[in-house]
C-alpha cells in the first residue's frame, strides 16, 4: 500500500489488545469452559480474517459470523477452526456448508427438515446448533409460555434427522448488558426458559455437547451462564460498558491528518448548509475524512478531534469525504500532521455515548476505504485495504 493512502485516514488495529481481551475473558470463564469469538460484520469492523487467525493461534475454540459469504472469507483465509453461522442460509448451499465443515444454526422446525434433506441429497452430515428463542423474540424454536412442550417436541425431532449432527443448543439474552434490576430479572428469566428446555430434552434422551449463551454482557455479569462455552463479540475488541470491569483494551484506533490549512475571517460561513460561522479570524484544518469513512455526519458541530495540544473542534457539517475542525488555538498543528478520532485518548465508547448510540455501531461504519494497519509487539504486521482487495504485509510496487 502506497505511504500516500495511509496518510488519509486510517484505523488502526492492536492485535496485543486483541490477545490481551481474549486472556482476560479466557482467565475469567476458567478452564472448562470453550470460547466461541464472535467474528460476524468483518469482526466488528476490525477485519474478519486477521482477528480470526489471531484466535485461532491464540487457541479459541470456535468462530461465529452471520452468514455463508462471511464463513466462507475465513476458510478462504486459511482459518481452519470451527466455525458457527448464526444466521439463516438457504437450504441448497447445504452442500457448500458441508464441503467447508461449517457449523450452521438451525431456528425452526421446518428449517431442520429442509437441511436434512439437502444433507440426505448431498450424502453428506451437516453440523447444527439449535437456536432456542427465550424471549429475544428473533430467530429460534418458540419455547416460551404456551409454546413450552411444542417447542421442545420441534427440537428434539429436528435433531433426531437424518444427516443433521446437532452438537449444539443456544440462545440470545437481550438485557444482558444492563443493570437495571427488570433486565437483570429478564435476563434471569431466559435463562432458566434454557435450563427448562435443556432439561426437558434430556428427560427424552437428547444432551449437547455445547451449550451455550453468554454474549459481553453475561460474560461480565453471569458466571452461571456460562454452560459449556461463552460467546462474546464486543468484549474481544474491548468496548461496552463492561470493558473497564473487565479490564480490557479497546482494540481499534481510528485516526486522521490535515490535509490543507486555511484562514478565514470572521462571519465565514463554513461547509454545507452554513451550520458553523467563525465568531472570529479562525485557522481551520481541512480533514481527508468524512461519513463514508465511517465519521457519523451526527458528530457535525459537536466532537473535538483529539491532538496532543488540545481539542480540535469539528466546524460545521462532516461531509462524505471531508471534515473541517478549528486549529486555532493549536499553532503546533501543521498540515499532514495526525488528529485522533477515536483511540487511546478518546474511546469509541465515549462517542457512541454521545450520539446515543452503541460502540458496535461505530466500528462497524469504519468502511472498507480505511486501510487497516496491524500492530503486534509495536510493529505494523499488516497492511489491508479492502478497496483494492490488499491484505498484504507491504505493498506490490506497481
Ligand atoms: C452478536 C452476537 C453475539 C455477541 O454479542 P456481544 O454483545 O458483542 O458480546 C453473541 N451471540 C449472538 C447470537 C450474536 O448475534
Amino acid at each position: 500500500m502506497e505511504e500516500e493512502i495511509l496518510r488519509r485516514t486510517w484505523a488502526e488495529i492492536d492485535m496485543d489488545a486483541l490477545s490481551h481481551n481474549y486472556r482476560a475473558a479466557r482467565e475469567r470463564i476458567g478452564p472448562g469452559v470453550k470460547y466461541l469469538g464472535v467474528v460476524k460484520a468483518d469482526a466488528y469492523g476490525h477485519g474478519a480474517v486477521q482477528v480470526s487467525r489471531k484466535l485461532q493461534s491464540l487457541g479459541c475454540d470456535y468462530l461465529a459470523v452471520s452468514s455463508l459469504d462471511e464463513a466462507r472469507e475465513l476458510r478462504r483465509g486459511g482459518v481452519t477452526m470451527p466455525v458457527l453461522i448464526l444466521g439463516h442460509t438457504p437450504p441448497e448451499m447445504t452442500p457448500q456448508l458441508i464441503r467447508h465443515d461449517l457449523t450452521q444454526t438451525v431456528s425452526a422446525l421446518a428449517k431442520a427438515e429442509e437441511y436434512s434433506q439437502a444433507a440426505q441429497a448431498a450424502g453428506g452430515v451437516l453440523r447444527v446448533h439449535i437456536k432456542v428463542d427465550t424471549g429475544m423474540s428473533r430467530l429460534g424454536f418458540l419455547v416460551r409460555g404456551e409454546h413450552f412442550a411444542g417447542g421442545v417436541d420441534a427440537i428434539a425431532t429436528a435433531c433426531a434427522l437424518p444427516n443433521l449432527d446437532a452438537e449444539g443448543i443456544f440462545t440470545h439474552f437481550s438485557t444482558s448488558d444492563s443493570d437495571d434490576p427488570g433486565d437483570r430479572a429478564y435476563a434471569m428469566e431466559q435463562f432458566n426458559v434454557f435450563l427448562s428446555v435443556l432439561d426437558a430434552l434430556a428427560a427424552r434422551g437428547r444432551r449437547f455437547r455445547l451449550r451455550h449463551c453468554a454474549n459481553s454482557g453475561a460474560l461480565a455479569r453471569y458466571p452461571e451462564t456460562f454452560l459449556d462455552m461463552v460467546r462474546p463479540g464486543i468484549a474481544l475488541y474491548g468496548l461496552g460498558d463492561d470493558a473497564d470491569t473487565l479490564g480490557l483494551c479497546p482494540v481499534m484506533s481510528l485516526y486522521s491528518c490535515v490535509s490543507t490549512i486555511k484562514v478565514f475571517d470572521a462571519d465565514t460561513p463554513v461547509s454545507y448548509g452554513r451550520l458553523y460561522r467563525t465568531p472570529d479570524r479562525r485557522r481551520v484544518g481541512v480533514l481527508p475524512v468524512g461519513y463514508a469513512d465511517g465519521l457519523f455526519r451526527g458528530f457535525s458541530n459537536r466532537l473535538a478531534l483529539w491532538t496532543p495540544g488540545g481539542p480540535a473542534p469539528i466546524l460545521g457539517r462532516i461531509c462524505m469525504d471531508m471534515t473541517m475542525v478549528d486549529l486555532s488555538g493549536l499553532p503546533n498543528i501543521h498540515v499532514g500532521d495526525t488528529l485522533e478520532i477515536f483511540g487511546p485518548h478518546q474511546s469509541a465508547n465515549a462517542l457512541a455515548a454521545m450520539l446515543d448510540t452503541i460502540p458496535y455501531e461505530l466500528v462497524c461504519a469504519v468502511s472498507k476505504r480505511v486501510p487497516r494497519l496491524y500492530k503486534e509487539h509495536g510493529q505494523v504486521t499488516e497492511r489491508s485495504l479492502r478497496i483494492l482487495g490488499q491484505d498484504t504485509l507491504s505493498a506490490p510496487t506497481a
